[in-house]
Parts: structure tokens; sequence; C-alpha cells
């Protein structure tokens, strides 16, 4: 027991960063700083093998105070709303950052203003789903009708590094889906053949909106 304290009060002290996100890599530097703030960064495709391996990796925690977020923030924001294919969300691994980092358009908010969210984790699903059309930006002519959770509690920081949570419905709750699953290294085409393994309850007049079998109440 002795021992296991001291070696616990050594994990404390040699390990000063535990808990905490580490700083950028060298290499996620120089894409970062590969160009300026007008200057959009290349939107991973699965095509290409070395951007499929960053697309089918998890992401680690980005540290909210790193001065570097505001240049990636930018031209991620760039990235997502290239006119020659527009989006509503991106993520990290998009850009080949394995970062959790995530710009969202919100729906659900007045004007639908583009929200840029740090380390999101959903913390709550909804029984409740909803089967709606998706797309990606790093899959190239691919379209399929997903089955999402109706309803999540997101939990993230903000840029000033403080934690935050929120209940999010309806199809910006869809986007949030998308874009945390690219941060556990998770596409869309991955959902949609595990999902057809799967058997839904559709409810009453509503082909959209289902629970899994399993829920189902008489
Ligand atoms: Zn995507």
């Amino acid at each position: 027991m002795k021992t296991f304290l001291i070696a616990l009060l050594g994990l404390l002290v040699f390990n000063p960063d535990a808990g905490f996100a580490q700083g950028f890599t060298a290499k996620e530097k120089s894409i970062i700083l590969s160009g300026d703030t007008a200057t959009m960064l290349r939107v991973t495709q699965i095509t290409e093998a070395p951007e499929l391996k960053v697309l089918t990796t998890a992401s680690a925690d980005i540290d909210p105070k790193d001065p570097l977020i505001k240049v990636l923030a930018q031209r991620m924001y760039l990235a997502m709303r290239d006119v020659t294919r527009p989006g509503i969300g991106i993520a990290g691994p998009q850009v080949g950052i394995n970062r959790n980092i995530i710009w969202v358009k919100r729906y659900d908010k007045e004007g639908e203003p583009f929200e840029l969210y740090l380390n999101p984790k959903i913390s709550w699903r909804s029984e409740l789903l909803r089967k709606g059309r998706e797309g990606c930006l790093s899959i190239p002519d691919v379209i399929g009708d997903v089955v999402r959770h109706h309803a999540i509690k997101l939990k993230y920081d903000d840029q000033s590094g403080s934690s935050k949570e929120e209940i999010i419905e309806g199809f910006t709750a869809v986007i949030f889906q998308h874009e945390t699953d690219h941060l556990n290294g998770i596409l869309f085409t991955e959902r949609l053949k595990e999902q057809e393994r799967k058997v839904y309850n559709s409810l009453a007049g509503r082909l959209d909106f289902m629970v899994e079998k399993f829920y189902a109440r008489p």
C-alpha cells in the first residue's frame, strides 16, 4: 500500500501534464502553418491511403488556449466553405490533424451560425432515433440514409478553456454526431454498414423517426 502511494505520488509529481491536452506536434504545426489564415487547408480524402489513415485514427484532446487554434480554426473554416464543395461541418482529421476540434452549422440558432467546438464529447444519446441523408467532404460520391439519435448531450470546451454542456436535438444534433464520429475515426459509411444489421421500429406515421427494436414498447 505504501509503495502504491509513493508510486502514485511519483506519477503526480513527474507527470504534471496528466489530464491536460498536449501541445501540437511538429508535424501538426507544419500543416497548420503551411499557409496563412486566408488559405484553406486541404480536405483529406479516403481515396488517398495516408489520408485514410488519419481519417480512421482516433483524435486527441486539444489545449483550448493554444494560440495556433485560431489559425487552424480559420483554415478549417475556409476548407469547409470551399465554394466548389461547401459543407455544414468539419472535423480535425478532415484537414489532416488528429485533434478534437470541429465546426458545426447551428441550424437550431437564429441566423444559423457556424460555431467552433473544442474537445466535444457526447455524454448522452436519446433512445429516439431519426434517419436522414448524409454525405461527407472526405468521401467522394457517396450519399446515404444514416440513423442517428434525435437528441444528444454534448460536453465541450469553449475557446477560453471553460467546460460547457448542452442538449442539442434535431438536424443540428445529427451534424454533431457525424463530426464527433470523425474524432473517433468513424466514417458515416461505417455507420451505414453497421446499421444494415439492425432492426428498427418506426414510430406511427413517421418513417423518419424510430427506436431500435430492443427498446420497442408494445
Ligand atoms: Zn464527414
